[in-house]
């Protein structure tokens, strides 16, 4: 059997008096959606922090690609394969579509100061760029300012950024958030094709989309995995009816 492209292990980290994760221990295989779920407060961005090295665990450790990675910062994650879209968006708004994921193909080639015109100049950064557009639909409105852009549309920005790092793996928190019924089917489409290209550890509210994209689903209840299992297996389970999903979530 292959190892795990990423493995957690017995992560810890508190708040003072609040145990946001305890003991959590998954994984992500090649290929696959693993979602994460659970109520507000749970722990899930928490963990997502944690695995992109925004936030040093109080215990246990992270195997990347065959690395252990708890040690390094979030530049060194990143440019190890760890693709991460933010909960709170990091574009520059006032850009143009096609200038962001300029700047995120650049990052991929390390701290090089240089004069943005240049940059802007550059054809291997904007092949890299105009492909990334290409592959999540934007490449009509490469030219348009960010902040004309619909919610939905910035979304797949995030993930063209992300692209452009050539990622081994994605991390997402709440991707769908605020895109309304159209723009969440856009993306479940999308994140769909996506999983192939690289495996996503996404964390996500909207249950239609995690119980159609998930091949996995881990339930997270006050920072402690109370469950991991297939989709059927998840909406079967009764304690993660009686902790967490209604009844009418699961019909
Ligand atoms: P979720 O993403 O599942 O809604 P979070 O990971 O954001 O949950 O939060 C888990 C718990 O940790 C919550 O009780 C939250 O208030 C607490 N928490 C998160 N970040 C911090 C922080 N930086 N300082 C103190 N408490 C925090
Ligand atoms: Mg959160």
């Amino acid at each position: 059997m292959t190892s795990p492209l990423l493995d957690i292990r017995g992560i810890s980290k508190s708040f003072g008096a609040i145990k946001a994760s305890e003991d959590v221990s998954l994984t992500l295989e090649c290929g696959e959606i693993h979602a994460l779920i659970g109520p507000n407060g749970a722990g899930k961005s928490t963990l997502i922090k944690q695995i992109a090295g925004n936030l040093e665990p109080d215990s246990g450790r992270i195997r990347f690609d065959g690395h252990d990675v708890t040690a390094l910062d979030t530049v060194a994650r990143a440019r190890a394969g760890l693709g991460r879209t933010f909960q709170i968006s990091s574009l520059a708004m006032e850009m143009s579509v096609l200038q962001n994921a300029v700047l995120g193909a650049l990052g991929r080639r390390g701290r090089v100061m240089r004069f943005f015109r240049d940059v802007m100049r550059d054809a291997a950064l904007l092949e890299v760029a105009r492909e990334a557009l290409d592959e999540v639909g934007l490449g009509a409105v490469a030219g348009m300012r960010v902040a004309d852009l619909s919610h939905g549309q910035r979304r797949q920005l995030e993930v063209a950024v992300a692209l452009t790092q050539s990622p081994k793996a994605f991390l997402m928190d709440e991707p769908m958030a605020g895109l309304g019924g159209e723009g969440t089917a856009r993306l479940t489409v999308f994140l769909d094709r996506l999983r192939h290209r690289a495996p996503i550890l996404l964390v996500e509210h909207d249950m239609d989309a995690v119980f159609a994209l998930a091949d996995r689903i881990s339930v997270l209840v006050y920072g402690r995995i109370i469950a991991t299992g297939t989709p059927e297996a998840i909406r079967r389970d009764p304690q993660v009816r009686e902790a967490y999903l209604g009844d009418e979530a699961l019909s």
